[in-house]
């Protein structure tokens, strides 16, 4: 199955079902939350949102765009184990966040993380944020069909404005 930026959530899950529960990429990281992911896993943990986002959850800012994550057990390191993985499983695999439930492990696992990046990272009503992602493309990143910056920005020159920061806001 061809994975473009339009692809709906609905068939990028299908693909992620595959997940055998390893623990493998919850050893190194966790993934992001949106939607109603927040209200999902606070009524499965039987707490308060509030509880949840306080105890359990910190934010990553990527391409200018912050997300909520799982906090991860780090020792010091640059990288550590999402706080939901007990005993080697994920301990709300039922209501687990969507980008997990994506997952990036199997043979489509680089279009689906670019998938990520365009649907919910890339924001073209931010200059920065395109700016951001126009360094990644720059620096060799790859994107998918629909990710190009003519595709995000059709408009020639608001690109052009934005890639000269001409344009801020
Ligand atoms: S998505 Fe993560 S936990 Fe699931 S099979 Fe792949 S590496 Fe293992
Ligand atoms: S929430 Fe679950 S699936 Fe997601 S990184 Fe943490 S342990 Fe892994």
């Amino acid at each position: 199955m061809k994975i473009t930026k339009q692809t709906p959530p609905s068939e990028i899950l299908d693909l992620g079902h595959n997940c055998k529960q390893c623990g493998h990429c919850c050893s190194l990281g966790s993934g992001f939350l949106v939607g109603d992911d927040i209200k999902k896993i606070a009524r499965f943990m039987k707490i308060t949102e509030k509880e949840l986002a306080e105890k359990y959850l910190d934010e990553k800012e990527l391409f200018n765009t912050r997300l909520s994550r799982p906090k991860l057990i780090t020792q010091g390191k640059p990288y550590g184990r999402c706080i939901f993985l007990k005993d080697k499983r994920c301990s709300i695999h039922q209501v687990k966040p969507f980008q997990c439930r994506v997952g990036n492990c199997n043979e489509n696992g680089e279009e689906l993380s670019i998938w990520f990046t365009l649907n919910f990272l890339v924001n073209t009503e931010d200059p920065e944020s395109v700016r951001q992602y126009a360094a990644y493309l720059k620096s060799g990143g790859k994107t998918i069909e629909g990710g190009k910056l003519e595709e995000l920005i059709p408009d020639k020159e608001k690109l052009k404005k934005i890639l000269s920061f001409e344009e801020f806001k």
